[in-house]
């Protein structure tokens, strides 16, 4: 339902809270986020219910502190209110992370293809068959993460705002939308994505709009952004009018 993620310099854990806190008003019923450290190893916290939750979870189970980061809220369409399918959703031996916000209409359909390849499930969410997917294209397409996820988003039908990081790709944040919005926030140093704008008007006001069909690439010092076969488009700057 909410969607943040954060590349730079800083801590990423409190951007993504404050984020996700931010996008509250759109209501949810759980939260999480995933960051990766300093060393490349990734690092998720997930919870069922309110964002203090989370917050309780990571006060009595801290995790690293990672400058590359995203974070979830929830408002469950397949699968109960769990902490199990909660968002990030990782794969590929946990090393990569995937949130994402809509409906992926044709997951029952990848979902048996992928358990007949011999990969598991740990949820019940439409969500986990992007991230089993992704983690499946990556070792096909050798470790280029871009290239796997354009072929992920290729093969989802439905609506979907989807964010995705691998720990061998520290400082990169991936996101693409059909029928679901994603927006780009540009800082000095640091970037980030969000579902809308709340996700980051605390840090910038510069931002791109990100088009239908469309993949953003972040990193502490660039954006790309390309259409679903990798051409580059041009992104539409604006500047973020917000009185708080
Ligand atoms: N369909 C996904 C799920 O149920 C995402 C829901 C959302 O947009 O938060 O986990």
């Amino acid at each position: 339902c909410g969607i943040v993620g954060y590349v730079g310099p800083r801590d990423s854990k409190d951007i993504l809270i404050a984020g996700l806190a931010r996008l509250e008003y759109r209501g949810y019923d759980s939260a999480g986020i995933a960051v990766i450290d300093a060393d490349g190893a990734l690092h998720a916290a997930k919870k069922a219910g309110k964002l203090a939750m989370l917050r309780d979870e990571l006060d009595a189970h801290p995790i690293a502190a990672g400058t590359t980061g995203i974070g979830h809220t929830r408002w469950a369409t397949h699968g109960g209110p769990t902490d199990v399918n909660a968002h990030p959703h990782l794969a590929d031996d946990d090393k990569l992370a995937v949130i994402h916000n809509g409906i992926i209409e044709n997951f029952s359909e990848l979902k048996a293809e992928l358990e007949a390849s011999g990969f598991a499930f740990r949820s019940q969410t439409d969500t986990e068959v992007a991230a089993v997917l992704l983690g499946s294209e990556y070792r096909k397409h050798d470790g280029d993460l871009e290239a796997a996820f354009r072929a992920v988003v290729n093969r989802l039908e439905g609506a979907f705002t989807l964010l995705v990081m691998h720990e061998d790709h520290p400082g990169l944040v991936l996101g693409a939308r059909r029928n679901s919005p994603l927006v780009i926030g540009l800082g000095e140093g640091e970037n980030f994505l969000g579902s809308d704008v709340a996700a980051f008007v605390e840090h910038t006001r510069n931002a791109l709009a990100i088009g239908q069909d469309q993949i953003a690439a972040i990193t502490p010092d660039g954006v790309t952004v390309t259409d679903f076969d990798g051409n580059p488009v041009e992104a539409e700057p604006f500047e973020v009018k917000w009185d708080a």
